[in-house]
């Protein structure tokens, strides 16, 4: 068995005097006859000390970029810029559910290295120099099986490591393996222990399973790796305001699923940079039916109860607010009422974020009956779009024929400019004929030369 692997790593286990290993994802996915992704992570190990690893290393021209002597890890790259995780063979001991061990015991046996990891098919080891497999817990029928199952009893391995719980949602979404019954029941049955770890890397997590489609190209990953998190309850834990709609009814002639499913294949049908609006869409319908009975204004309960998770999960700022905006939006026009007139306004004034808002509002549309056919809402939203361009509306105030400048050298006085040029805008929206410099200018003078 031959796993392709960078020259520099097959050149760096030649100089180690001791065998060294790939183990984890390179391994796992080879295995599983993955392609071989862009920038793939290495991890490797050896029933060595790190120091010995990094003489080797530096004598062949690696970087060490850090050293973390009481786990025995080293982050390396070579002359490349390919990356390394170097680990010495250890065994750990946990205060429960913490991420990070208690106590930490070197060794030279493989075997005892593989039961401190988390699951089987993470731990099949491939010997560099000899190109040959070791898998002491038979972690290459798992992969075949396309299982995951822990490394020692479940409920040993999740009450060990919160982080645990979160990580076999996001291999099983990236791999489309699922967790065997043994092991979905010991993560569910610690699953409270999710709530010790770091707000920060639960969003990474959360965040790398809204995406792992991209992983290995499989459109349902997403989809998958959620359904491992409602059905180990851990959704509970880490996003209870969204669980509450696990088989909450919605109205039959739109929807075939109940606000949780709908959720998610919101999330299914939605494009990577809006996969948390769609996720979080409806999150506000539990809340408005539990306090009034009915889904009224959800939307706007939504946008609040967005920010307050993405504020707890310590979601990056622009995500936050980006998120937010669109859940607030989600509804726009949702009966197709809106006044054209209307409907212009909201175009200019949501520009920057439309593209994501219609991809939102097809992805919330698609979910409610699977159906992929075009939007009726965002169809009508994209034909007037399409007239205001045709027309020359301006979309935002650089679109605008006369700028700040142009009314202060008309005599327009200096604070009322802004006011001025968000009449142009409001005046130019309805029709882009009236997009025209000297009409502008005329009509600026006209309204805005007197001080108020
Ligand atoms: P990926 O493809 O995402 O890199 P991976 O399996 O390589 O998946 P890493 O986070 O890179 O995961 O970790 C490398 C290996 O270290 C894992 O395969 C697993 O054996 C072990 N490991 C990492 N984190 C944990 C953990 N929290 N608990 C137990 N073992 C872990
Ligand atoms: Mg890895």
């Amino acid at each position: 068995m031959k796993i392709p692997i960078p020259e520099n790593l097959t050149n760096l286990a030649a100089e180690c005097a001791f065998p060294l290993y790939l183990v984890g994802g390179s391994v796992r996915d080879c295995l599983a006859g993955f392609p071989a992704g862009k920038n793939p992570d290495w991890d490797i190990c050896a029933p060595a000390p790190e120091e010995a690893l990094i003489a080797a290393a530096e004598k062949l021209g690696f970087t060490v970029k850090s050293v973390y002597r009481h786990t025995g890890t080293v982050k390396l790259c070579d002359q490349t810029g390919v990356g390394y995780e170097f680990t010495r063979f250890r065994s750990d001991k946990y205060v429960r559910g913490l991420h990070t061990p208690a106590e930490i015991e070197f060794t030279t046996d493989l075997g005892t290295d593989a039961r401190r990891r988390d699951f089987c098919a993470n731990a099949v080891y491939y010997e560099i120099k000899t190109e040959t497999l070791c898998d002491p817990l038979d972690g290459k029928r798992d992969i075949e099986r396309k299982i995951l199952r822990t490394v020692a009893p479940a409920k040993k391995v999740f009450g060990e490591d919160g982080l645990r719980l979160m990580r076999l949602a996001r291999f099983a979404a990236e791999t489309g393996f699922l967790p065997d019954a043994e092991c979905a029941a010991g993560a569910k049955r610690n699953r409270a222990l999710v709530k010790d770890i770091f707000p920060e890397r639960v969003f990474a997590e959360l965040n790398a399973l809204l995406l792992a489609d991209r992983k290995h190209g499989d459109p349902e990953a997403p989809y998958r790796g959620l359904c491992v998190l409602r059905d180990t309850e851990v959704l509970g834990e880490i996003l209870p305001e969204l669980a509450s709609g696990n088989g909450m009814k919605q109205r039959a002639d739109f929807h075939d699923y109940d606000v949780l499913e709908h959720a998610f294949r919101c999330v299914k049908y939605a494009p990577p940079e809006i996969r948390f609006a769609a996720l979080l869409h409806d999150v506000g319908k539990p809340f408005c039916f539990l306090r009034d009975g009915n889904f009224y204004r959800h939307a706007e309960e939504g946008e609040r109860i967005a920010g307050e998770i993405l504020s707890r999960l310590k979601a990056p700022a622009k995500l936050k607010a980006e998120t937010c905006a669109l859940v607030k939006l989600h509804m726009r026009d949702s009966d197709g009422k809106m006044k054209q007139s209307k409907v212009r306004r909201e175009l200019a004034e949501q520009y920057p974020l439309l593209e994501k808002l219609f991809a939102l509002r097809q992805a919330d549309y698609s979910a409610c009956k699977d159906d992929l056919s075009p939007a009726p809402a965002v169809e009508k939203w994209r034909r007037i779009l399409k007239e205001m361009r045709t027309e020359g509306a301006p979309l935002s105030q650089k679109e605008l024929a006369v700028n700040g400048k142009d009314l202060l050298e008309a005599g327009v006085p200096p604070k009322r400019v802004g006011e001025a040029l968000a009449d142009c805008m409001e005046y130019c929206v309805q029709d882009g004929a009236r997009n025209e410099r000297a009409g502008l200018i005329a009509r600026a003078k006209k309204r805005f030369m007197e001080e108020v």
